[in-house]
């Protein structure tokens, strides 16, 4: 009898050590499983999040600029400044939008500086006839680029752009106008009738282009350039590409959509006939003092 409770006890002893190494077993996989969903949910989500979410979460691009092009050809020095927001941050939480976030005041501040030291703004166009050597540009020039069409551009640069008579490129996503803290058409068409902002593409969905196939990626360069043009009767020649993301097939299929050129975000001050299809832009951070504008211009 003793024996016989020695040898149940050996067994539910083994049997129990084994399910203790099931059960953990099974927390490791559900854990990791977790971990895998979370971490694609995150990537799928910031690369959605313009189009979900204006308020909360600001488009940060999550995969690595794909390709950069080669400078070649003519070259020219023209900086292309990028900005995003032109106020203040609704959401403290959303650290990507602080940092593309240039307040009023600090914006208002740098259009001064470029008075003052004599720069002229011009418009992608005339960027684009200096480089091919049919006009001589003005010595001190540089590009105002704003992307995705945010109601505060229309409320807080253009007032100031306005006060300094400067010519700057607005970016918009079509398929976003109207919607929450997007510029509507209304305000669209006031923009482009004051003749200082000349509007150009930004893709229908605000799509990270590398992701999509070939029928999508046409659908995106071509839907948001034929509503503007369609719109303001004057050729849309210029796009600029969500997130930076781009490569060589992106580059032949916005060239073959009828295209003069597109807009990157990698870093570099000086424009060439080899990057057109990428041109480079500087970033203004919302952290930038002057000192740092000055410098990076
Ligand atoms: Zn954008």
């Amino acid at each position: 009898m003793a024996k016989k409770k020695k040898v149940s006890f050996k067994i539910s002893k083994l049997l129990f050590g084994e399910l203790a190494v099931l059960i953990l077993l099974t927390l490791v996989l559900i854990y990791s499983n977790t971990r895998v969903y979370q971490s694609r949910k995150m990537e799928a989500d910031s690369v959605k999040s313009i189009g979900t979410s204006a308020n909360n979460v600001s488009p940060t691009p999550t995969k690595p600029v794909m390709e950069i092009p080669e400078a070649s050809g003519r070259r020219i020095r023209v900086p292309i400044l990028m900005y995003h927001y032109i106020g203040g941050n609704p959401n403290p939480e959303d650290i990507g939008r602080d940092n593309l976030s240039v307040s009023p005041e600090k914006f208002d501040e740098q259009m001064e500086y470029l008075s003052k030291n004599g720069y002229t703004p011009i418009t992608l166009d005339t960027m684009v006839a200096g480089l091919s050597g049919q006009i001589t540009l003005p010595e001190k020039t540089l590009i105002l680029t704003f992307d995705d069409g945010y109601m505060d551009f229309y409320l807080n640069a253009f007032p100031i752009l306005q006060k300094y008579g400067f010519k700057s490129v607005l970016f918009v996503p079509t398929g976003f106008m109207g919607k929450t803290a997007y510029l509507t058409w209304d305000q669209l068409d006031k923009l482009q009738g004051s003749g200082l902002v000349s509007i150009q593409a930004h893709t229908f969905n605000h799509a990270h282009l590398p992701s999509l196939s070939e029928d999508q990626i046409k659908f995106e360069l071509i839907e948001s350039k034929r509503a503007l043009e369609q719109r303001y009767t004057i050729p849309v020649n210029f796009i600029a590409y969500p997130y930076g993301a781009s490569n060589q097939a992106i580059w032949n299929l916005t060239k073959k959509a009828g295209y003069l050129g597109a807009l990157g975000t990698w870093s570099s001050v000086i424009q060439s006939e080899g990057t057109i299809f990428d041109m480079p832009r500087i970033k203004i951070g919302g952290s930038f003092d002057l000192n740092q504008f000055a410098i990076a211009i």
